[in-house]
């Protein structure tokens, strides 16, 4: 069947205690799969029910570019987390920090207060630029940065359905639990390299078999 949840990759307790089980439960179970559902209502029977969910977020607006953005979205987070992650990346990936961010230190820096000050309901986001630079970003609600021509290597979900059952109203702690415990790096670096084999502007449509797009 079209528009099945992906499983989460851990247990629902591995990434305890930045975020408990029971978040996740909630999350991936009842927001997540809230999503697909309603994605699956809107599109079954029409043309658009065999596109994928990227074309969807790219070709889609109103209800089915919400529920198809924020589909992608849940399941790109989901893999930009991993138990005992954190630290810093290596390799290319850390290189590429060093280069664009001055420092792996300037870049945590600029992450945590992008993420920690995006009003409102969105997405905190490491991406790579149509000129291969690597940025920090946030985009509201649904949005996702295919949509802007820039390539998502890692996401953080700052809506406060992520947060607020572990955290309350402290998103910050949040944020830095995120950097310090769960950041998944070897799936950045991977984004990354897959991107680095591609010339400049080949653009997000003709991207395929991506880790991010596996579903
Ligand atoms: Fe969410």
């Amino acid at each position: 069947m079209k528009f099945e949840i992906p499983p989460l990759p851990y247990a629902k307790d591995a990434l305890e205690p930045t975020m408990s089980a029971l978040t996740l439960e909630i999350h991936h179970g009842k927001h997540h799969q809230g999503y697909l559902d309603k994605l699956r209502e809107l599109v079954e029977g029409t043309r658009r029910e065999d596109f994928s969910l990227e074309e969807l977020l790219l070709t889609s607006d109103g209800e089915v570019f919400n529920n198809a953005s924020q589909a992608w979205n849940h399941a790109f987070f989901w893999q930009s987390m991993r138990p005992q992650g954190g630290g810093r990346p290596a390799g290319r990936l850390l290189e590429a920090l060093e280069r664009d961010f001055g420092s792996f230190a300037r870049f945590r820096t600029e992450f945590a207060e992008v993420a920690t000050a995006h009003f409102g309901s969105g997405w905190a986001w490491l991406v790579r630029g149509s000129a291969g630079q690597l940025r920090v970003s946030s985009t509201s609600n649904a949005d996702n940065p295919l949509r802007h021509r820039t390539v998502p290597l890692l996401t953080l979900d700052v809506w406060e359905h992520a947060y607020y059952l572990d955290h309350r109203n402290e998103r910050a702690r949040y944020v830095d639990g995120f950097l310090d415990q769960l950041v998944n790096w070897e799936f950045a670096s991977a984004n990354l390299e897959f991107m680095a084999a591609r010339p400049p502007r080949s653009g997000a449509r003709g991207r395929r078999g991506s880790t991010a797009r596996r579903r």
